[in-house]
């Protein structure tokens, strides 16, 4: 009847918003290297608080980061260091897969100790760690004990981290895009759009980057956009059949920008080392659609040109010896 068409159509509009609520795809966003660059650090956190950020350790102001993160109600985990394929420096207490478990489990629980408030662990580097199954194992073992989860970075191909985790029962997701292999604002939105695709087709993704400006600004312009069928959540949302952490207070957003922390280290001026304030990024990266496992001279074709193409990469391993995260000295 001609009456009642339009509350069938209604009906219908209903059912197709309910629908499009429900099957909105889930897009995690995580920031690594937190701790050691107060200024992108603050304005990370000046975004939507469903972004994860992953803390190193040893970094100088990683205690103070979580709290103020923790405050927010924001989901913050371990940025774990983990040893590489390629030589390059490392930071302190770099998990190697030559560590006994003991070992493993004691740096484990310091970094605990370290980042208060974290439910859970990505690697920092790491392509020769995760792809040990033993070593991989110890990680686990130690995990599993604090019921942490762990997001999978994927710096390598053949990565045992999944293998590993369900054997000890740990929670564990992997990344699907990394944003900013290449620093700039246009190739960060780029990836941005891969991810919102990745979601759409699959039902979530989870994106990496870093604190590098270009990041920075790329999100602070995309995320106020965001498509209305994608919906921003913290990593653990995505932990499939597993227990999600408690979160103390429900998600919020945090607009307002946060002042600068009243200890900042000492700037060091650009000329002096430009390298050692914006390199981030976790050793060469494979891109998304890369799985397969690379070794004799595909890999070291690949390590080769990661570094031909990473033009801030290269002269900091010519030229500097110093760690990526070392603490500057005045
Ligand atoms: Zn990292």
């Amino acid at each position: 009847m001609l009456k009642h068409q339009p509350s069938k159509l209604l009906i219908g509009l209903s059912l197709l918003m309910v629908t499009l609520q429900a099957s909105a795809a889930k897009l995690a966003i995580v920031i690594d290297d937190f701790g050691y660059r107060t200024k992108e650090d603050n304005q990370i956190l000046a975004l939507p608080t469903p972004i994860t950020i992953a803390i190193l350790p040893d970094s100088p102001h990683g205690k103070q980061v979580a709290t103020k993160a923790h405050q927010q109600g924001r989901e913050i985990i371990i940025h774990m260091p983990m040893k590489p394929l390629s030589k390059q420096p490392l930071e302190k207490n770099t998990l190697a897969p030559s560590m006994s478990a003991e070992e493993v489990d004691r740096i484990i629980k310091r970094a605990i100790g370290q980042v208060p408030y974290a439910t859970g662990m990505n690697n920092h580097m790491g392509s020769e760690m995760t792809s040990s199954l033993s070593g991989m194992r110890n990680v686990m073992g130690s995990l599993s004990q604090s019921n942490f989860f762990f997001l999978d970075s994927v710096t390598i191909g053949n990565t045992q981290a999944a293998n590993a985790a369900k054997e000890f029962g740990v929670p564990v997701v992997r990344r699907n895009i990394f944003l900013d292999n290449h620093q700039s604002e246009e190739e960060t939105r780029i990836q941005l759009n891969k991810a919102v695709a990745y979601a759409r087709k699959n039902g979530s993704a989870i994106a990496i980057g870093h604190p590098h400006p270009s990041t920075v600004r790329a999100l602070q312009k995309y995320l106020p956009q965001l498509p209305a069928d994608i919906e921003l959540v913290a990593v653990s949302a995505l932990l499939n059949g597993h227990e999600t952490p408690k979160q103390d207070k429900p998600l919020k957003m945090q607009p307002e920008q946060p002042k600068p922390l009243p200890n900042d280290p000492p700037v060091i001026p650009k000329d002096k080392h430009p390298q050692l304030i914006h390199v981030g990024t976790c050793e060469f990266e494979l891109s998304e659609n890369q799985t397969v496992k690379l070794s004799g001279i595909q890999f070291l074709m690949s390590v080769v040109e990661s570094l031909y193409q990473d033009k801030t990469l290269q002269p900091l391993l010519l030229n500097s010896k110093k760690p990526l995260f070392s603490q500057q000295k005045p």
